[in-house]
Formats: structure tokens, sequence, C-alpha cells
């Protein structure tokens, strides 16, 4: 896709109106912490979002820092891990903490492609820590956005590599903007635009949107 796409200023505009007064006060909101904001992503790969509120701030107080983290043993990480389920999770971020304090001096990454490296670490998690911890502007697709990207724009190109592509070009151009959009779109997916009921008929974004107006 070479071109913004039409109806893309229009689905911005109305996509970030919403969000001001709509988005979720979530904990990891807050914090531009990079430490809190890799746990919160690495907890919320498999759970659900309320589950990870109450738990996120529980893991933090028993491990403030990355060096805490780094510094405690395997089973003191897995009981505090204990409830979330799916405990390659908490290995991968302990794993994480550990190369972060060895080779990184104790700071972690600000670009995708070195988070990348890191243990547990996908093309999803280091957008997410690079634009949520560090404002920068990078794109993230995951299930939820990559739905909603779909449906408002229905690209003649729908492959992995097409969204994101389409996700970056659509990306407002400064940083704290994208920051509220990445977060916008995430809520979108989750709150209104849903995989099984969509809710055109109350949605922020529907004049801007190709499949809840039926056009193209
Ligand atoms: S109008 Fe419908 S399909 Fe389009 S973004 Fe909103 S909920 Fe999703």
């Amino acid at each position: 896709m070479r071109r913004l796409p039409t109806n893309a200023l229009r689905f911005k505009r109305r996509l970030l109106r919403w969000f001001r007064s709509q988005g979720r006060a979530l904990p990891w909101r807050r914090t531009r912490n990079p430490y809190h904001i890799i746990v919160s992503e690495f907890m919320l790969q498999q759970t659900q979002v309320t589950r990870v509120a109450s738990y996120y701030p529980k893991f933090l107080r028993r491990f403030p820092t990355v060096r805490d983290l780094a510094q405690a043993q395997p089973s003191q990480v897995r009981e505090a891990w204990d409830g979330l389920g799916y405990y390659r999770r908490a290995a991968n971020l302990h794993r994480l903490a550990r190369t972060v304090v060895r080779d990184h001096n104790g700071t972690i990454p600000d670009r995708p492609q070195e988070l990348q490296s890191l243990p547990g670490v996908g093309r999803y998690t280091a957008g997410a820590v690079a634009t949520f911890a560090y404002e920068h502007r990078t794109a993230i697709v995951d299930t939820n956005v990559d739905r909603v990207l779909r449906r408002v724009f229905r690209p003649r190109d729908d492959g992995t590599q097409a969204m994101w592509s389409l996700a970056e070009k659509i990306l407002p151009t400064r940083r704290p903007t994208a920051w509220e959009f990445n977060q916008a779109l995430m809520d979108l997916g989750a709150l209104v635009c849903t995989a099984r009921s969509p809710q055109c008929d109350a949605c922020p974004v529907q004049p801007a949107c190709r499949t809840g107006t039926k056009e193209r």
C-alpha cells in the first residue's frame, strides 16, 4: 500500500477523540517505566486485562526493579506468578531481567530490533515497549489491532507484513499522540470492534469505517 487510505485522517481524529474521554484507565498506562511496561506486556500475552490488573501491582511490589527480578530465585518468580498460568512467560521474563542486567547494565533497550533479541519478546511486544514506555513512533499489531484495521480499511493486501505497514503508515507523527493512538486502537478492538459482536451502531469511528458504513 503506497498511499494513506482516504479515510485515515477521519479515522484518526475520531479514534483519538473517543479515547481521550473513554479510554481505559489501566495501571500500566500511568507509567513510562520500561520494566513495568514489559511486566504488563508479558502478563497480557495470554491473560485477560482484568486479571492482569490485579496481579501486576502485587508482582511489582515483590520485584520493584529489573535488578530485583534478576536476583530472584526461579522458585520465587514462579510463586509470584502463581495464578496467572502459562509459567513459561514468567521464566522468560526472569531470563530477560538477567539478560538486561548482564548485557545492558540494567536498562531495558528502547529500539524494537534490540528488544526482539531478548527472551520471550516478539515483534508485537518489542513494539509495545518501544511505544508505551519510550513513546517511540512504533506500530503495533496484535489480534485486536489487526481486526480493527482490516475492518476499517479493508486493504486489498491483508497479509501480515501489509498490516504492519498499514499500522505504521497511519501512526500520528507526534510521539505522545502515537502513544495515544496505539492505546486507542487496542481499546477500540477490546471494547467496541470485538471479534464476535462489533457494535457498529455505537462505534465512534463508524463514519470513517469501510465495514461499518458498507462502503469501499
Ligand atoms: S464501525 Fe463496526 S466494523 Fe467499523 S470499527 Fe466500528 S465496530 Fe468495527
